[in-house]
């Protein structure tokens, strides 16, 4: 096994990310809120979790991957009776949405997807045991706060320091925070439980303490506790979460069990759109469907997103997508080169015998997941690399290789589309075009490059063939 490491939040610096003997590697992933369309800047991060996901696997880690679903919350309810549709019907329509555009990102489905409305037991049960060691406390209306002051390592993770705030701790009588998200400026005892409102419509359940709906937080305490067990090794989620919530998940969690929540924290840096993170409270956001609609495919807007280091903020622009459409090409223009050079009728079939070619590129995803580096290293090995010189013993090596960078980068469907079976009628076309080009009738060629392209295919000519492959 191999040894990744990444910066973690929690310590400030770069780690190993070690294996605890006897179990899997528990990665939890904070998911989507299922009331609109996942935007661009929520897929960065869930593009950029995908990778570390399966730098882990192909690193020989036994992973055991858990993403929630937000399924309750003050929109998702608002939403709901604003449309006069139950909260399940609601939620479901943009979990199926949510499902959808991670199918075509080519993301990896997590190996547990737990709905907070689906465990509503266990969230009331960690509650009570908070309450029984004295960190939370019930309000006049029934609902249930976290007492911030009793958990003295608060702000561990995201480095506010509630003491220097005009936070006052008599349990029971600090200043509280109704809503789930805000800002560090206001760090507040926060909701566990929220008592019913007549806002709730019919979206509320019994608990110990009378009707009412879970806080936002607890969700994750509670479900990672149920499928990972009291420590998670890897908790993940965009660099917005590390305030208030994933500071608020330890302070509950650590309060309730005594021991560490998690063993390592990656947070994802944001997309922005001119200049602002893109979100939907500021309105500007563009979901898969939008660029796509624009003429860029899944795989040209996934590469966009990983372009650039998880640390870093990236800034979404038309250029990026050019520049990531011809990085696409050129990687499958390689791929079909190779497959013709080989022979191989399934190229990602070509068993894997270590790194001769791109031992950088894989170090760079090992070393801090520096996927900038990886696909730059990729590049300069390919201009470097001769293909037709080398011996070709070697073909299946340097193919083998790439192959297993594109699973890791979560590119690996681009071998489908080198291996499509290219229907009779485009291949006729395309072998007309080549003979219409050895005769120089350049007209005639480029009227047939045009046909088989409308048709859902690419031509790449080399020198004495050309390669034909699915467009992308
Ligand atoms: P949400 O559905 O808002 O809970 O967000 C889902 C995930 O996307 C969380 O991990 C967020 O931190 C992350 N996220 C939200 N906005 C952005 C952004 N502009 N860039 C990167 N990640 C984001
Ligand atoms: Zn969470």
């Amino acid at each position: 096994m191999e040894i990744l490491s990444i910066y973690n939040t929690l310590t400030k610096n770069n780690q190993e990310l070690m294996v605890v003997d006897g179990r899997p590697f528990g990665v939890y992933c904070c998911g989507p809120t299922v009331y609109n369309y996942a935007h661009l800047g929520n897929f960065r991060t869930f593009i950029l979790q995908d990778i570390l996901l399966r730098v882990l696997k192909v690193a020989g880690y036994e992973v055991k991957f858990v993403r929630n679903l937000t399924d309750v919350d003050d929109k998702t309810i608002k939403n709901s009776l604003a449309l006069g549709v139950s909260l399940r019907e609601f939620t479901k329509k943009w979990e199926n949405v949510f499902h959808d555009d991670c199918q075509r990102l080519n993301l990896l489905v997590p190996d547990v997807e737990p709905r907070a409305t689906e465990h509503i037991k266990e969230q009331i049960a960690l509650i009570e045991k908070l309450i029984s060691k004295g960190h939370a406390y019930m309000t006049e209306d029934g609902s249930i706060y976290y007492d911030v002051s009793s958990f003295g390592d608060y702000g561990k993770l995201s480095g506010v320091n509630i003491f220097n705030l005009e936070h006052q701790s008599a349990n029971g009588g600090g200043d509280r925070n109704e809503s789930d998200e805000y800002a560090r400026e206001s760090v507040r005892d926060f909701a566990l439980w929220k008592a019913k409102k007549a806002t709730d419509g019919e979206n509320f359940w019994p608990s110990p303490w009378g009707d009412g709906r879970p806080g936002w937080h607890i969700e994750c305490s509670a479900m990672s506790m149920k499928y990972l067990g009291h420590t998670i090794d890897l908790h993940c989620g965009g660099v917005d979460l590390c305030f208030p919530h994933h500071e608020n998940e330890i302070a509950q969690s650590e309060a309730a069990t005594g021991e560490i929540f998690s063993r390592y924290w990656f947070h994802t840096a944001h997309l922005l759109m001119d200049g602002e993170k893109m979100s939907k409270s500021l309105g500007n956001i563009f979901s898969l469907n939008d660029i796509v609609s624009k003429g860029f495919s899944p795989m040209v807007i996934k590469y966009a997103l990983m372009a650039c280091h998880y640390s870093q903020q990236l800034n979404f622009t038309t250029d990026g997508l050019r520049s990531a459409a011809s990085a696409i090409h050129r990687i499958i223009t390689i791929l079909s080169r190779l497959k013709s050079l080989t022979g191989c009728a399934s190229i990602a079939d070509v068993p894997f015998a270590g790194w001769k070619y791109f031992g950088e590129a894989w170090m760079a995803l090992k070393t801090d997941l520096n996927t900038p580096r990886c696909l730059g290293s990729i590049f300069s090995v390919l201009n470097e690399l001769n293909l037709e010189s080398l011996p070709s013993h070697q073909w299946k090596h340097c193919l083998a290789e790439i192959c297993k960078l594109l699973y890791a980068l979560g590119l690996d469907n681009m071998s489908n589309l080198v291996d499509a079976i290219v229907p009779g009628a485009v291949q006729a076309m395309a072998e007309e075009r080549w003979a219409a080009k050895l005769s120089k009738n350049f007209t005639l060629a480029d009227e047939l490059r045009q046909k088989i392209n409308d048709a859902g295919w690419e031509i790449n000519d080399a020198k004495t063939s050309y390669e034909i492959f699915k467009s992308f």
